[in-house]
């Protein structure tokens, strides 16, 4: 199957991203949101991080033009999923809401289309299970930032087809990707170690055991992180950290995977990390000086 058109639903932190190597990789992509703003937002991020790419010579203000010149947005899912051969689901981690996705898409993509997810956590089996084409339904999990990150975690459903498998495979590697192939449970493998981690990490803070500083730096210079377990939580959005963790503890049935109750009281409050301005730290446009909220100060 050689693509071309590719839909993507979604035009947030991932939806963005995604759409970018996409277009960057030469398919046509449509990106879809109900959300006006977004598109425009995720246009102008794209824009920047090709500029980026530029600065850092990894790509030319000629591959900027063409790939965002590939680009269409859309509000109207039937209408951008209309003759896709693949599409990416990227829209919030909301179990009702991808189903209800889902459904539609089976509706009015092309037949022969493949459905992925790019889920952190809900099954692709029960995802799959509202369609007539649970085995061209699949998982396709981009890490964040999705231009930067090599990782694609690919999950089969219960009854995905290997020949999907096989074709995402190749295609994660002709996005210039790293594919690696998992089974459906919750939480795959990266968010079923990750986020573990990153509710303990709340629960130090929580209960006092240290600072928001002192918990990213030991995670940082002793365990040889990147990037401490707070300000991950704040990168990726403690709104997908709770919504994974409340699958895993429903999954599972096992309390330890419970939200930390200070990341309740957080994503409750509209304290969602980065995207929102302030989570663990606080963002100022433009500055890249990391800065703990004014909540944590001691
Ligand atoms: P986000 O909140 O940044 O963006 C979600 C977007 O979906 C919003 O722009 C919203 O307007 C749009 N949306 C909601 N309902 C829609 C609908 N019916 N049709 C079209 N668009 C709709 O979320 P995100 O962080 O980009 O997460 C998207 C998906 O990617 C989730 O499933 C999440 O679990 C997964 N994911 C997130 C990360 C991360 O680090 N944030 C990493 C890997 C995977």
């Amino acid at each position: 199957m050689s693509l071309q058109q590719v839909a993507v639903i979604g035009a947030g932190t991932m939806g963005n991203g995604i759409a970018h190597v996409f277009a960057q990789g030469g398919f046509k992509v449509n990106l879809i949101d109900v959300n006006q703003a977004q598109l425009e937002k995720a246009l102008q991020t794209i824009t920047k991080n090709f500029d980026r790419q530029i600065a850092k010579g990894s790509a030319t203000e000629d591959q900027k033009a063409a790939a965002l010149g590939r680009i269409t947005t859309f509000n109207d899912l039937s209408a951008g999923v209309l003759n896709a051969e693949l599409v990416v689901e990227a829209a919030t981690e909301n179990v009702d809401l991808k189903l209800k996705i889902f459904k539609q898409l089976d509706e009015c993509a092309n037949p022969n289309a493949i459905l992925a997810t790019n889920t952190s956590s809900i099954s692709i089996t029960k995802i799959a299970s509202v369609t007539k084409r649970a085995n061209k339904v699949i998982g396709m999990h981009f890490m964040n930032p999705v231009p930067v990150m090599k990782l694609v975690e690919i999950i089969n459903g219960y009854a995905t087809d290997k020949d999907v498998t096989d074709m995402i495979v190749a295609l994660s590697k002709q996005l210039g990707k790293v594919p690696c192939v998992v089974n459906d449970y919750p939480g795959f493998i990266a968010n079923r170690i990750l986020m573990p981690m990153i509710n303990e990490a709340i629960y130090s803070l929580y209960e006092g055991v240290a600072g928001v500083e002192e918990i990213d730096t030991v995670m940082k210079l002793g365990m040889a992180h990147p990037m401490g377990p707070l300000q991950l939580a704040d990168f990726i959005g403690l709104d997908v950290c709770y919504s994974i963790l409340k699958v895993l503890h429903d999954g599972f049935g096992n309390p330890k995977y419970a939200p930390c109750p200070l990341l309740t009281n957080m994503v409750t409050a509209g304290y969602l990390g980065a995207k929102s301005g302030e989570g663990f730290y606080k963002y100022t446009p433009g500055s890249k000086d990391l800065v703990v909220s004014g909540m944590f100060k001691k």
